[in-house]
């Protein structure tokens, strides 16, 4: 890789109509993606984090069913939260969760802030769940980055960024600048980002004859291509 990430380059102006053109093929379908209910978005963005969509889906479907409030949720107990994630083989975050029910009621009425400073302040949500609910939520436009999406700009511009870098308000902002405008658009563009690097710019083996990024995506266009199928 030959860019340095604190430098970073001028985006791409093409990258996200090219991403959005994949994912009209080949997008994912959760549940989540068919609500912009701010509180089961919040929800489930605690739960996917390092759990696979698949575990979180039937689990969200149920949850929703139940519960449309925190309110509703608390009244059920703390042995609720601890069985729901216990389902998702994720016990320890359950405390967390739980804060989070009782912040939200306390502080917010059982409403989901908008503003990206309350969002950060409640327990358990950082920058990637606060983007999230703000994009699929609330319609911002703006980019998610965790590792996958991370590795998918670094490679496409040649960047070898360090994991950090995707809490880096710097690199944040600079992946904001390539969303498009209007939030149905930018909510299909961050969806193809989060696909595309778990389905085709994988870790490994990044499958770049299947990739919409490929005429102009240094990785790709720096290695031959024995070395890109086996990478
Ligand atoms: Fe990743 Fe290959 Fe696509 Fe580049 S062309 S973004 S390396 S899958």
């Amino acid at each position: 890789m030959s860019n340095n990430w604190k430098e970073l380059p001028p985006t791409d102006r093409e990258f996200a109509s090219h991403l959005i053109n994949w994912f009209n093929d080949n997008g994912r379908d959760y549940p989540w993606r068919n609500s912009r209910n701010p509180y089961h978005t919040l929800c489930v963005e605690q739960m996917l984090q390092r759990t696979r969509a698949d575990q979180v889906a039937p689990v969200y479907v149920d949850f929703c069913s139940r519960y449309s409030s925190p309110q509703n949720l608390i009244s059920t107990g703390r042995k609720t939260v601890d069985e729901l994630f216990n389902k998702l083989g994720l016990k320890w975050r359950s405390k967390h969760f739980w804060a989070l029910q009782k912040e939200l009621v306390q502080r917010f009425g059982g409403a989901v802030p908008k503003e990206e400073e309350l969002l950060l302040s409640l327990p358990g949500v950082g920058p990637y769940v606060s983007t999230a609910v703000r994009i699929f939520a609330f319609g911002d436009i703006a980019t998610v980055v965790d590792s996958n999406v991370l590795r998918v700009f670094g490679r496409f511009y040649g960047i070898e960024f360090p994991d950090h870098a995707r809490r880096s308000r710097h690199v944040l902002e600079w992946a904001t600048a390539h969303a498009p405008n209007g939030s149905n658009l930018n909510q299909q563009f961050n969806w193809a980002l989060i696909d595309l690097g778990a389905l085709v710019c994988k870790p490994q083996k990044p499958e770049c004859d299947n990739c919409s990024l490929l005429d102009n995506c240094w990785f790709a266009n720096n290695l031959d291509a024995d070395e890109v199928s086996q990478t």
